[in-house]
């Protein structure tokens, strides 16, 4: 898309200056970006953007400074507080300020902290929503989040918390007795340590696990896996983050529903799954 075709008609907010936006890039294709942010990059001054974003993304505001905040290549991330307050920096500066983050910015991406921040410190804000890799991810691997066969809930966790330890404050058997589906952020460093917890928690060795890596984008992969299998298939795999995993029998709806296998002519390779029958034909 050209960065001048206009916006379907709508009544588009307008980027005052001095305000920062904080919005979701969704998980990697371009194409799942929401208009609203679409309008911002369209408006701002700056872009302060993080890994996981992608250029094309950044193309469609040629004419704002473009900042990057994330880690990439081994570099040291920059500390969340310098962030927060390079956004109130530049805020004060009188900039429009795009604050653009990987996914959904409230889901696991510290959008609550830097808004809280900005807020603190008087400067105004708007929240715009992204796809988060943990549902739109799933998505694009044919793996529905939740499947009225399968859940009737599903639970996000993050697989590190601040300490960049496995979380301890999470409760895996409490996780694993109420939720069928468990999505999991940034599981892949501390795999061994999730996945036994859930085969401690009594999670069965079988239950089928997807690991999607760069979920969306021309590089995205998949491992289809058990839970019991899960470690060694994922070291074997040579898979690296970013990877979201998904815990439960919806990964079996790939079978029916892997849509990037079947635009390549490639049949489905179950169509029921679950075995829970087919409608039987109308006579
Ligand atoms: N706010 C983001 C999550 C940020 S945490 C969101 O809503 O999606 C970063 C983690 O998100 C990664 O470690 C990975 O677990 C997941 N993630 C983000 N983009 C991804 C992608 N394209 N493919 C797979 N996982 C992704």
């Amino acid at each position: 898309m050209d960065s001048e075709t206009p916006l379907p008609a709508l009544d588009w907010p307008v980027f005052e200056p001095g305000w920062v936006w904080l919005c979701g890039a969704g998980p990697g294709d371009p194409g799942l970006l929401t208009l609203h942010a679409l309008n911002a990059l369209r408006q701002a001054d700056v872009v302060v953007y993080d890994a996981l974003v992608d250029q094309a993304i950044l193309d469609w505001a040629p004419g704002a400074e473009h900042l990057y905040a994330g880690k990439r290549g081994g570099k040291p991330s920059a500390l969340q507080r310098d962030i927060s307050l390079r956004l109130v920096e530049l805020a004060r500066a009188g900039k429009r300020v795009l604050r653009l983050k990987g996914g959904d910015p409230f889901v696991f991406g510290r959008g609550g902290e830097e808004g809280q921040t900005l807020v603190q410190h008087g400067v105004p804000i708007r929240i715009v929503p992204g796809i988060s890799a943990g549902i739109g991810g799933l998505a694009y691997a044919g793996i529905p989040v939740t499947h009225r066969d399968v859940n009737q809930s599903v639970t996000f966790v993050t697989g590190h918390d601040q300490s960049g330890e496995a979380p301890s404050s999470l409760d895996w058997a409490a996780i694993s007795r109420g939720s069928q589906v468990i999505v999991i952020y940034m599981g892949i460093k501390h795999i061994a340590r999730i996945a036994g917890a859930l085969l401690d928690a009594g999670r069965p060795a079988g239950e089928p696990v997807a690991v999607v890596t760069e979920a969306t984008t021309p590089g995205q992969k998949v491992l289809e896996t058990t839970l019991g299998g899960l470690e060694a298939d994922l070291a074997a795999s040579g898979l690296e983050p970013p990877a979201i995993i998904c815990v439960g029998r919806s990964v079996l709806m790939r079978q029916v529903l892997d849509w990037q296998a079947m635009a390549t002519g490639a049949p489905a390779r179950d169509l029921d799954p679950l075995k829970r029958g087919r409608p039987a034909e109308s006579a």
